[in-house]
C-alpha cells in the first residue's frame, strides 16, 4: 500500500456490488473512479487503496499504525457497496464494523465522505454516526464531494452529464486504475475487469418492479457511444484489458425508441452495435461482457432485438450473461408486484438467445447465453408460485434451451411477505438437484477444453494474504499437494478447482474432468511428462495414487540409470516402460 508522506486524501475503495454494476476485484467499479475523477479534476493529491489492502496492512502494521496513518490525511472518500458482504473469491467488501473503525480512528477535523448502497443501508437500519464534517452521501457521491471542496460544504448533489463525462474520463486515467493491484503489469497482466456505467434507469420508470430502485431514477439517461469508447479508450491506456458494460438494466433498451410513450419501448440496433463495435476496434480490449436483458422488451420486439442479439454474439467474448430479472412465473405475484415479464415472454426471449448464443468461442464455452433470476419473498407468494417456477424450468430444460445460471435470492422486511422457509428450501433444492446439476454438465462437458484459467486461491475459496507470495506464486509450487481454484475472466465465471497446485496468477488450459454442486473440477493440458509430478498424474481421471506413484518411481529411476540418454521420449513410452496401460485419453493431458 503506498503511504504518503505529506497529507492527502485517502480514497478508500470499499467495493460496490450491485448486479449492474460490479466493484469486488477483479472488477473495479465506476463510482469509486469517479471520486478518483473528482480529485484528478481538482488537482487534489490522494491515495487509492483498497479495503483488501488496508486490512493487510492492519494485519502486518498494527490498528496503532491504521490510526497514525488516518492521522496523516486531508480527507477520506469511501464507497461502501454491500449491505452483508457475501462470500467473496477474491476480495470482501468494506462492514459495518470496519467503516466504524475507520471513522473512529479519523481525527475530528478531518473530512470524511461514505457513499454506496451499504451507506443508505446501514442507515435505514439506525446506524446513525454523529461526528463533525462526516458526510454519508445518499446521491452522487463524487458529485457531493466536488460540491464541498470548491465549496467547504457539505450537500447532498447529483453530477451533471458534463460531469459524468468529466468525472468519467479522468477516472479511467486514475489512481483507481493504475494503482489497482489487479492491474498487473506488462510482464505479468492482472484479472483486473473495468465496470464502465453505460446508462441510469431503466426504461419501466412511470411503472416498474415495485421491489426495484431504478424506476426511483426516473426517466434512463444515456451516456453516448462515443462518451463510453473514449473513456474505455483512455482506460486501455492505463493498461486496462478487460471490460463489463455495466449500469444497463436492460442491454436491449440501450437508446430506445419510445421510452417515454410506449410501455414496451422499441430497441434500438444502432447504437448498441456502435459502441460494441466501437470497443472492439481497439486490439487492446480483452473479454468484453454485458450486463441484464428485458425478457419482456426482447419478446415484444423480437426483429430489432435478433439484430441487437447477432451484435451481441459478435462482438462479446464467449462465457456472456444476459441475466433475465423473471422474478416469479406466478401471475398473481407478477400482478402484485408489477413484474417485467411473464412465462411466455421469458421463454421467447431465453430462445432467441440460445438459437444465436450457444454456439462455443474461443475459450470453450458458449457465446452469449440467458441468466435468470427469481426472488422469493415478494407479495402474493404462496406455496403454488414455487411450483410454478419449477414447471417453467422444468418445460425450458424439456425445450432443449440452456440457462448459464439461476439465481434464487430472498427478500425480506418492510413491503415484503414471510415466506415457508419450507416451500422455499425445497424449491432450492429441486433447481440444484433437477435442473443445475444436468445444465452444469451441459454446459461444461466433461473432456472439454476451457482456456485462459486465472488461478487465484489455494486450498480454499478464498483468497489469502498468503496467496500473494512466492510460496504460492512462484513456478515451484506447480504439482505440488493441495487443490487450485481459478475462474476465467468475465462476468459470472464458473469456479473451477484443480486437485494439485497451479502457481496463482497465471493462467492455464484445462480439460473438465468433473462436476460439483455449483463448480467443475478439471486438469491443465500441456503436462510434461518428464516433469509432471505424482499429484498432477493423481489428478488425471483413470490414474489412482498407486499408478502415479508408480510412474514416478519408474521415471526417477530411469533417469538415475541413463543420466546420458535422458528421460522417455514421450509419455506413452515411459506408461509402457511401467507396465502401465496407455489409454488414449491420457494424450490429450500431455505436450
Ligand atoms: S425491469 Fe423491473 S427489476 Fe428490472 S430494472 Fe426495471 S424496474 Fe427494476
Amino acid at each position: 500500500m503506498v503511504e504518503s508522506t505529506s497529507p492527502r486524501w485517502l480514497v478508500l475503495d470499499g467495493y460496490e456490488d450491485e448486479p449492474a454494476a460490479f466493484g469486488v476485484p477483479p472488477y473495479v467499479g465506476f463510482h469509486i473512479r469517479y471520486l478518483c475523477g473528482v480529485l484528478e479534476q481538482a488537482k487534489i493529491e490522494y491515495d487509492y487503496v483498497t479495503i483488501d489492502q488496508w486490512r493487510d496492512f492492519i494485519r502486518v502494521e498494527g490498528e496503532d499504525a491504521a490510526s497514525a496513518r488516518l492521522s496523516n490525511v486531508s480527507g477520506v472518500a469511501c464507497i461502501a457497496g454491500a449491505v452483508v458482504p457475501g462470500r467473496y473469491l477474491r476480495g470482501t467488501p468494506i462492514s459495518l464494523k470496519e467503516t466504524r473503525n475507520i471513522i473512529r480512528q479519523l481525527p475530528a477535523q478531518v473530512p470524511a465522505i461514505f457513499g454506496g448502497w451499504a451507506i443508505r443501508g446501514w442507515r435505514q437500519q439506525g446506524w446513525n454516526p454523529l461526528r463533525s464534517n462526516l458526510f454519508l452521501a445518499v446521491q452522487d457521491t463524487d458529485a457531493t464531494l466536488s460540491n464541498f471542496l470548491k465549496s467547504g460544504q457539505w450537500k447532498h448533489c447529483r453530477r451533471t452529464a458534463e460531469e459524468w463525462t468529466l468525472w468519467a474520463q479522468s477516472g479511467a486515467s486514475s489512481k483507481a486504475v493504475t494503482q489497482h493491484p489487479d492491474l498487473g503489469d506488462e510482464e505479468k497482466r492482472g484479472p483486473l475487469t473495468y465496470e464502465v456505467e453505460v446508462y441510469q434507469g431503466c426504461v419501466r420508470y412511470k411503472r416498474g418492479c415495485k421491489f426495484c430502485i431504478e424506476p426511483k431514477k426516473g426517466i434512463p439517461i444515456w451516456r453516448t457511444p462515443e462518451d463510453v469508447i473514449e473513456e474505455v479508450r483512455l482506460a486501455h491506456e492505463s493498461g486496462v484489458e478487460h471490460v463489463r458494460l455495466g449500469g444497463m438494466t436492460d442491454t436491449y433498451t440501450y437508446m430506445a425508441d419510445g421510452v417515454q410513450e410506449l410501455e414496451y419501448p422499441i430497441p434500438n440496433p444502432e447504437p448498441i452495435a456502435q459502441l460494441l463495435h466501437g470497443l472492439r476496434e481497439d486490439e487492446r480490449l480483452g473479454i468484453l461482457h454485458t450486463d441484464n436483458g428485458n425478457p419482456s422488451i426482447i419478446a415484444e420486439h423480437l426483429e430489432p432485438s435478433e439484430e441487437i442479439t447477432k451484435t451481441l454474439v459478435e462482438t462479446l467474448s464467449d462465457g456472456a450473461v444476459l441475466s433475465f430479472g423473471l422474478e416469479s412465473a406466478d401471475p398473481n405475484v407478477h400482478q402484485a408486484n408489477w413484474l417485467n415479464c411473464d412465462a411466455k415472454q421469458l421463454k421467447s426471449a431465453i430462445s432467441l438467445i440460445n438459437k444465436h448464443g450457444r454456439g462455443r468461442g474461443a475459450r470453450g464455452l458458449p457465446n452469449l447465453l440467458p441468466g435468470l433470476n427469481f426472488i422469493a419473498g415478494l407479495n402474493g407468494e404462496s406455496s403454488a408460485s414455487y411450483d410454478l417456477n419449477l414447471n417453467l424450468l422444468h418445460e425450458i430444460r424439456n425445450e432443449g434451451l440452456l440457462l448459464r445460471r439461476i439465481n434464487i435470492r430472498q427478500v425480506e422486511g418492510e413491503g415484503f411477505q414471510d415466506i415457508s422457509q419450507k416451500d422455499f428450501n425445497s424449491f432450492k433444492s429441486s433447481v440444484r438437484d433437477n435442473i443445475d446439476g444436468p445444465l452444469l454438465q451441459e454446459l461444461f462437458p466433461l473432456g472439454e477444453k476451457l482456456c485462459d484459467v486465472h488461478w487465484e486461491t489455494h486450498d480454499g475459496r478464498t483468497r489469502l494474504a498468503a496467496h500473494q507470495t512466492e510460496a504460492h506464486t512462484s513456478k515451484d509450487c506447480h504439482g505440488k499437494a493441495g487443490i487450485s481454484f481459478g475462474r476465467q475472466i468475465g462476468a459470472y465465471p464458473i469456479l473451477i478447482g484443480v486437485e494439485y497446485h497451479i502457481p496463482l496468477e497465471t493462467q492455464s488450459d484445462i480439460i473438465v474432468t468433473g462436476h460439483g454442486a455449483r463448480s467443475i473440477t478439471g486438469v491443465e493440458i500441456n503436462l510434461n511428462h518428464t516433469s509432471v509430478s505424482q499429484k498432477q498424474l493423481e489428478a488425471i481421471p483413470g490414474i489412482g495414487e498407486k499408478t502415479a506413484w508408480k510412474l514416478v518411481s519408474q521415471r526417477a529411476k530411469n533417469i538415475r540409470k541413463n543420466s546420458q540418454s535422458g528421460a522417455y521420449q514421450n509419455p506413452q513410452q515411459w506408461f509402457d516402460a511401467t507396465n502401465v496401460d496407455w489409454n488414449d485419453d491420457f494424450a490429450v493431458f500431455f505436450e
